[in-house]
């Protein structure tokens, strides 16, 4: 598992405080409470990296984790970025004008990142904001994919059933640059394929 050492860089909250260009980096996406940080934390075998949150909406910043300890890597390295989470109705109005627009501007122009993982609800999947990362991602010929999380929340026949929707729904709506996968932070369903996406578009 090459993201076992992954660890806490830093938190940005503009442009400004991102790390220097050069490195290679994947974003995760989601909506608030959808299992983001519970993946973060399946796909490196750690329990505490990213914070699993009792309150939604509130990290209102890029977390960057570092893929290897700075002893053993040039600068900039590989990061994984933990995304704002989006959907949390209590963010006041302005605060996610500044946010809608930091991310659009990161996508637009962040080189370093090489893809995007949107993390889903199996039972909420494709909301309205999924969608849109979806697309800035794509609209920048950058590869997604979709965890659809939660899987032990559902049988396996409604699991196969809702996987095949959505991705019949992600191929019409942005052809095939779009994958998507089963997966649970809980049972760790799906965690193998999931980190071999993120790894292969990192080149690790
Ligand atoms: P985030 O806000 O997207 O980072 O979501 P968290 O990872 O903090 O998870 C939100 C809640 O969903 C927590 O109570 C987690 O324990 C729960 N959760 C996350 N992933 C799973 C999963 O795969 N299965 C189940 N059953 N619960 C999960």
């Amino acid at each position: 598992n090459p993201f076992v050492r992954a660890r806490y860089l830093l938190a940005a909250h503009n442009h400004k405080q991102l790390p220097p260009e050069g490195g290679t980096e994947v974003a995760f996406a989601g909506r608030s409470n959808a299992g983001k940080s519970s993946a973060l934390n399946a796909l490196c075998q750690q329990n505490a990296m990213a914070r699993v949150s009792k309150t939604p909406g509130r990290t209102q910043q890029l977390v960057y984790f570092d893929i290897t300890p700075p002893s053993e890597e040039p600068i900039p390295g590989n990061y994984l970025v933990d995304l704002p989470g989006y959907g949390y109705a209590k963010v006041p109005q302005d605060l996610q004008a500044h946010w809608q627009a930091f991310i659009h501007q990161y996508f637009q122009t962040r080189e370093s990142l090489k893809g995007l993982v949107v993390v889903m609800d199996i039972r909420h999947p494709l909301r309205e904001y999924d969608r849109q990362m979806l697309g800035y991602a794509v609209n920048r010929g950058l590869p997604a994919h979709a965890l659809l999380t939660k899987a032990d929340k559902l049988g396996r026949g409604q699991q196969t059933q809702t996987l095949h929707a959505v991705r019949r729904d992600l191929f019409s709506a942005f052809g095939d640059t779009v994958s998507v996968q089963t997966f649970s932070g809980e049972s760790k369903q799906g965690v193998d394929e999931a980190r071999a996406v993120v790894a292969g578009w990192l080149g690790l």
